[in-house]
């Protein structure tokens, strides 16, 4: 079975979880729903992220309070740190039409708005290598998808992303082309979950699987481990976000 073969492990490593705040200093549309920003603060000093899909959470209070316990009780939403430096983060946002506070924040919020950044309390690294890759995911796991991607080497990989429309794709450095999956005006997750449920054969031997998106693809994402042997210990399989439901927390 794949668990003592495999040539990789998922290593969880706790962090001391930090509060910081940080200023909005620049945003750039990358897709017409899909912006990156760049968030500043001396408080990222030390920042630290080493897994893939670790996340953190962002808070977004009215006016900045002056106590991490006022900053804690303000909304706050998951989000997948993508790349960083001393004093800097940068994060992407999927501007969904469900008028959430993080999307909204991230469309529109004047420069010098200000934010917390909780977090990241927790990581799973990947120790040693994959013989291969499988990495499904809708807009919101594209951040993870991008860190993920930076890891392959030559092993046989495959990307898919769920986007609405040929418009929506994101260019994402990968050594593999990336296979767009298109839901139209399908709900979201469909098309993915096709996708998934048509896929036969691994992307090669011992394989490295994440799938996050709705949370409709648990199921089949699941399944697909099942028919691929992969322990589920030895994958990420998420619902990022769940239809009709503000403020989801996906189990961790
Ligand atoms: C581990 C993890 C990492 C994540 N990383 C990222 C990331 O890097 N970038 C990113 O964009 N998202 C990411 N997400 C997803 C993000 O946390 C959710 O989409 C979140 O609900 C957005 O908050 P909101 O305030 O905009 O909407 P909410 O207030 O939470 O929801 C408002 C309404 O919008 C709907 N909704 C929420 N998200 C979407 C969506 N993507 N598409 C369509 N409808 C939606 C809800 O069902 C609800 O009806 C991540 C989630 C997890 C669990």
């Amino acid at each position: 079975m794949a668990e003592s073969k495999s040539s990789f492990s998922l290593e969880r490593h706790p962090l001391d979880l930090h509060f910081r705040v940080v200023t909005l200093t620049a945003r750039e549309e990358v897709a017409p729903n899909y912006v990156r920003v760049r968030l500043e603060g001396d408080d990222l000093y030390g920042f630290a992220s080493p897994g893939s899909d670790d996340h953190m959470r962002l808070f977004f209070p009215d006016e900045m309070p002056d106590t991490v316990e006022e900053l804690r009780a303000a909304p706050s939403r998951e989000y997948t740190p993508l790349v960083w430096a001393e004093n800097w983060l940068e994060v992407e946002f999927a501007v969904h039409g469900g008028e959430g506070v993080a999307s909204v924040w991230a469309a529109n919020a004047p420069i010098g708005s200000k934010i917390g950044v909780g977090g990241p309390r927790g990581s799973a690294v990947i120790t040693g290598t994959p013989g291969s890759w499988f990495l499904a995911g809708d807009e919101t796991a594209i951040p993870a998808i991008r860190r993920f991607a930076a890891l392959i080497e030559n092993q046989p990989a495959r990307i898919v992303i769920e986007v609405r429309g040929s418009e929506d794709e994101i260019p994402l450095d990968a050594p593999v082309t990336v296979e767009w999956a298109h839901r139209g005006d399908a709900p979201a997750g469909s098309a993915l979950i096709s996708f998934i449920d048509g896929v036969t054969d691994t992307p090669g031997d011992d394989p490295f699987v994440f799938i996050a998106a709705e949370q409709q693809i648990v199921k089949p994402g699941r399944a697909l481990l099942g028919r691929w042997g992969v322990d589920p210990k030895q994958a990420v399989v998420k619902g990022y976000w769940k239809r009709d439901e503000p403020e989801y927390h996906a189990p961790h």
